[in-house]
C-alpha cells in the first residue's frame, strides 16, 4: 500500500496582532485540508498569548527577536536591525532543527518578516508570501520600488498619482512608508522587500478577487498576487465560532454583547482603532465630542497600553452619554461586527478591520493613521464606496463638526441608503 503524503507547511510572521490574525486564519484552513501546519514567531509573541495557545490545532515554535521582553518595539529601526541579524540567526537554527522531524512542502512568511526569507531560501526551501494587505497596496508599492511607473514629487502631499487600474488620487493617500514625512528605515525596509520579491515562489493575498477585480488582473503581467480571501475568521463566514484558538494579544470583554443585545437594530457606532494606533489627546476629545453630540449609541474600544503619552477619555462623556456609550479595552469584533445593531464603524482602516467590515457588511467612517490606512480609506471611499472618509488638514485632527457630519452621512439619509446598499453588496 501507497504511504499516505503528510503536506506539512511552516508559516512565519511578527506576534503583532493584525500580522497573526490572517496567518492563523489561513492555517486553520490548512489544517481542516489536513496539512500539518507548523507557525514560528518570536518568543514575545509566546509571552503574550500564553494563555491561549494550549488548544491550538496550529503548532507553534518561537525564537527569539535578540531584544529583551521588555524593550519597546515601537522604536522600528533598532527593531529591524536587531530582527535581520540576531532574528535571522536564531530563526536559521530553530529551522535547522524542525527540518530534522518536518518536511516542509514550502514556508508561507508575510512582508513583515524580510530577514526570514533569505534564510528559507538558504535552507533550500520554496518560500511564497501572504500578502496581509489589499491587492491596490501591493500594486502602488510594486510599481514605486521596481519603477515600474512615474509617481510625482512625493514631498508635494496634493500632487495627483497616476496608477494602472486606479482613479487618481493625491500623493497623502500614499502608503506612508513610501513618503518622505516618514521615517526613512521603513522606506529602507520596502524597497529590501520589493527588491527580494524575485526570489518568493508565490504571492497570496487576504483580499479577494470581485473587490480588486482590475488591479489584480493589472498585476498579471508584472506579478501576479493570488488572492485567497476574504482571509477572516471562519465564523465571519458563517461557519460554526469553534475559536480554538484565537490569536487575540488581550481577553474580550463579551459583557459587550449583551450591552449590544439591548439595542434597537442599526443603531450603535462602533469605534475602534485596531491593536497599535493610540490617539493623542486632540483626537480624542474631538471623537469623544462627537458622539455625544450624535445622540447615538456608540460601544468604543479603547486599547490598554503601556506608553507614558496614552490621552484620557474626557471624564464627563461617559456621565454624558450614561446607558448609550460603552468604553471597553477590548472587544471580540467579529461578534461584534455581526451584531445586527450595529449600524456603522469608525475605524482606523487596517486592513483586517477593512475586511471584517466589508464581510459584515457595515459601512465604514475612515478614521485612518499611518502605513497602508489612509490608502485604504481612500479606497473605502473612492473605489469600494462602503463608507466615508474623514477630511483632515495638515495636522490630521478630525473636527468634531466633520466627525458629526460623516456620521449623519452613513446613518442618516438618502447618502446613508446608498452607502449600506454598496456595504450589501459587497458582503453578499
Ligand atoms: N480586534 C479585536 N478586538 C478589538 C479590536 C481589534 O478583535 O477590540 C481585531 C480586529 O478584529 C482585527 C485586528 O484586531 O482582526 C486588528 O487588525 P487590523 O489590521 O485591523 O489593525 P492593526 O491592529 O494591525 O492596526
Amino acid at each position: 500500500m501507497a504511504k499516505e503524503i503528510i503536506v506539512e507547511v511552516l508559516m512565519v510572521t511578527l506576534p503583532f496582532q493584525g500580522h497573526l490574525k490572517p496567518m492563523l486564519n489561513l492555517g486553520k484552513h490548512l489544517v481542516s485540508k489536513g496539512v500539518h501546519v507548523t507557525l514560528a514567531t518570536t518568543e514575545e509573541g509566546r509571552h503574550r498569548m500564553k494563555q491561549n495557545i494550549q488548544n491550538s490545532k496550529v503548532q507553534f515554535e518561537f525564537f527569539s527577536d535578540g531584544l529583551s521582553l521588555d524593550f519597546d518595539r515601537s522604536n522600528g529601526d533598532t527593531y529591524i536591525k536587531s530582527l535581520n541579524v540576531q532574528g535571522s540567526k536564531n530563526l536559521s537554527t530553530l529551522l535547522t532543527s524542525l527540518t530534522k522531524v518536518h518536511n516542509y512542502f514550502c514556508v508561507i512568511v508575510n512582508p513583515f518578516v524580510l530577514f526570514a526569507i533569505d534564510v528559507i531560501t538558504h535552507h533550500g526551501i520554496p518560500c511564497a508570501m501572504l500578502w496581509i494587505q489589499a491587492s491596490a497596496l501591493y500594486s502602488i508599492y510594486y510599481h514605486y520600488y521596481k519603477n515600474i511607473d512615474s509617481f510625482p514629487n512625493l514631498e508635494d502631499s496634493k500632487e495627483k498619482v497616476h496608477l494602472p487600474s486606479f482613479p487618481a488620487f493625491d500623493v497623502r493617500d500614499l502608503p506612508s512608508f513610501m513618503l518622505p514625512s516618514g521615517p526613512p528605515h521603513y522606506n529602507v525596509y520596502m524597497n529590501d522587500l520589493f527588491q527580494a520579491f524575485d526570489k518568493l515562489k508565490w504571492v497570496l493575498g487576504t483580499s479577494f478577487y470581485e473587490i480588486e477585480e482590475e488591479i489584480l488582473k493589472s498585476m498579471d503581467s508584472v506579478k501576479s498576487i493570488y488572492p485567497i480571501g476574504p482571509l477572516v475568521s471562519p465564523f465571519l463566514l458563517g461557519e460554526k465560532e469553534t475559536y480554538d484558538f484565537r490569536a487575540d494579544m488581550w481577553n474580550a470583554e463579551d459583557s459587550c454583547i449583551e450591552w449590544l443585545d439591548s439595542k434597537p437594530p442599526s443603531s450603535v457606532i462602533y469605534v475602534s482603532f485596531g491593536s497599535i494606533t493610540v490617539l493623542s489627546q486632540q483626537h480624542m476629545n474631538n471623537l469623544a465630542t462627537a458622539l455625544k453630540n450624535s445622540n447615538k449609541s456608540f460601544l468604543w474600544v479603547i486599547r490598554p497600553h503601556d506608553s507614558n503619552n496614552a490621552s484620557e477619555l474626557p471624564r464627563e462623556i461617559l456621565e454624558d452619554t450614561k446607558g448609550r456609550g460603552l468604553v471597553v479595552k477590548w472587544s471580540s469584533q467579529d461578534k461584534v461586527l455581526m451584531h445586527p445593531v450595529v449600524a456603522c464603524f469608525i475605524s482606523h482602516c487596517g486592513w483586517n478591520s477593512t475586511m471584517e467590515a466589508m464581510v459584515t457588511g457595515v459601512p465604514i467612517i475612515c478614521y485612518p493613521d499611518w502605513t497602508d490606512q489612509r490608502t485604504n480609506a481612500m479606497l473605502i471611499e473612492n473605489v469600494f464606496q462602503n463608507g466615508v472618509n474623514l477630511k483632515r488638514g495638515e495636522d490630521m485632527v478630525a473636527s468634531t463638526e466633520e466627525i458629526e457630519r460623516c456620521i449623519r452621512e452613513v446613518m442618516e439619509g438618502s447618502s446613508a441608503l446608498k452607502i449600506k446598499k454598496r456595504a450589501m453588496e459587497i458582503k453578499e
